[in-house]
């Protein structure tokens, strides 16, 4: 089996390489069954791989290996209109099969994709033929226990980065992933695909666990195609809906615009938030659950505190008299849980809150967002998602946790 490849490599190796191209050598083509390399005989065949450069003309390639003209008009027209040349892309692979026999040039193979092969045939007849790699989707688990951060230990397992924010989306309302403690650990059941036994992307991440001090938090993803989304172990949405307003009782002074006269600054400036004005005093809540991230005072917004929701909202509320009982940066708040009261302190006029809205790091008109709801799954649906749930749950109830390395003291002293 290696003896054949590495008869077909010295071969080749052996050969000039004209064209601008560059060789590579002949590497392994096939793990398993390397008497072949797809339907070629790997006896009777060599492979050769080419980095592509730019502006490598493959015509002038094949010329230079010895095929005719003819050949070379035919399978530019073939390929017109199925992959033509003009598609292949500098800072790739060809592989050039040629004929152990006679160094004949048999036909060209090219990956613009993981997921596609093409093959330009001179063998027998000349053609293009675009192949579809045979990908396989499968469930696997992960697992491990926080040292240093999430990220650190997803990564010392290999798992790729779409976990990491796939677990965000389902459990990003309910876990703070910036600040997790030491010994923190999770679970995740999730599809990764595979092209040809490779592994390839992430998939759905099917389910998550996570577990914090004496909490422990479910997210299934469940779609019945009335619902789709992560849900808790009793069928609620992870996702909760934000509240309309931070102020329960209250009216809007001032709405969002990019351009406004500013009463204390006396000139057009954008205002980048929802004035609510209420007396002063009155408390201001959280509009969904979320990690506080500053509480503090600068001179335009006074008193204010701002929130991180997921990975895409933040809130933030200004001109605070005072900040709530135990808000302070780090702190994880619940929805209408009241986190500063009316006031008027910074760059205000009167006792109102001005209430931003980040999007992605951007400032937005929270009354011009569409954001459904979370919807609530139906109760009618309830039995089917616990079949689900259970399967998933026990799938992650099984996982093995890596245990997070323990650290030793190395006594230099030691003899
Ligand atoms: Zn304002």
């Amino acid at each position: 089996m290696l003896l054949i490849l590495s008869t077909a490599a010295a071969l080749n190796v052996a050969k000039s390489i004209t064209g601008g191209l560059k060789s590579q050598g002949v590497e392994k083509a096939c793990e398993d069954n390397c008497q072949q390399y797809l339907h070629w005989d790997l006896g009777l065949v060599g492979l050769e791989k080419l980095l592509i450069k730019p502006n490598d003309m493959l015509g002038n390639l094949l010329s230079s290996r010895g095929v005719e003209y003819f050949k070379i008009d035919q399978l530019i027209q073939a390929a017109s209109s199925i992959f033509p040349f003009r598609s292949i892309r500098a800072g790739k692979e060809l592989t050039i099969v040629t004929d152990l026999a006679d160094s004949s040039v048999q036909a060209l193979v090219y990956e613009p994709d993981p997921y596609r092969r093409i093959l330009f045939h001179l063998e027998d007849s000349i053609r293009v033929e675009v192949q579809e790699k045979e990908t396989e989707t499968k469930v696997e688990t992960a697992g491990g226990t926080i040292d240093q951060s999430l990220w650190v230990s997803m990564d010392e397992q290999n798992l790729p980065y779409e976990l990491i924010s796939a677990m965000e989306d389902a459990l990003g309302w309910s876990v703070d992933f910036y600040h997790i403690q030491k010994g923190d650990s999770y679970k995740l059941v999730y599809e990764r695909k595979y092209v040809e036994g490779k592994p390839m992307g992430i998939g759905k991440l099917i389910g998550a666990e996570y577990t914090s001090g004496s909490s422990e938090y479910y997210s299934i993803r469940y779609n019945s195609g009335k619902h789709d989304g992560y849900f808790d172990l009793e069928g609620r949405p992870m996702k909760k809906a934000f509240l309309k307003s931070p102020v329960e009782y209250s009216r809007i002074s001032s709405r969002f615009s990019n351009n406004r006269f500013h009463p204390i600054l006396k000139r057009n400036k954008g205002h980048f938030g929802t004035d609510y004005a209420a007396p002063c005093g009155t408390p201001i809540r959280a509009v969904a659950d979320g990690r506080i991230t500053a509480a503090s005072y600068t001179s335009g917004n006074g008193n204010f505190v701002k929130m991180k929701h997921d990975k895409t909202y933040e809130t933030q509320y200004l001109h605070m008299s005072k900040f709530g009982p135990g808000i302070r940066p780090g702190v994880m708040v619940k929805q209408g849980q009241t986190i500063g009261y009316i006031g008027q302190t910074g760059l205000a006029t009167g006792c109102h809150v001005c209430f931003r809205f980040w999007k992605n790091g951007k400032q937005v008109d929270h009354l011009k967002e569409k954001m459904p709801p979370p919807q609530a799954m139906d109760p009618s649906q309830l039995p089917e998602y616990f079949k689900i749930r259970n399967e998933v749950k026990a799938m992650l109830d099984g996982v093995d946790i890596k245990k997070a390395p323990v650290e030793k003291e190395i006594d230099l002293f030691q003899s």
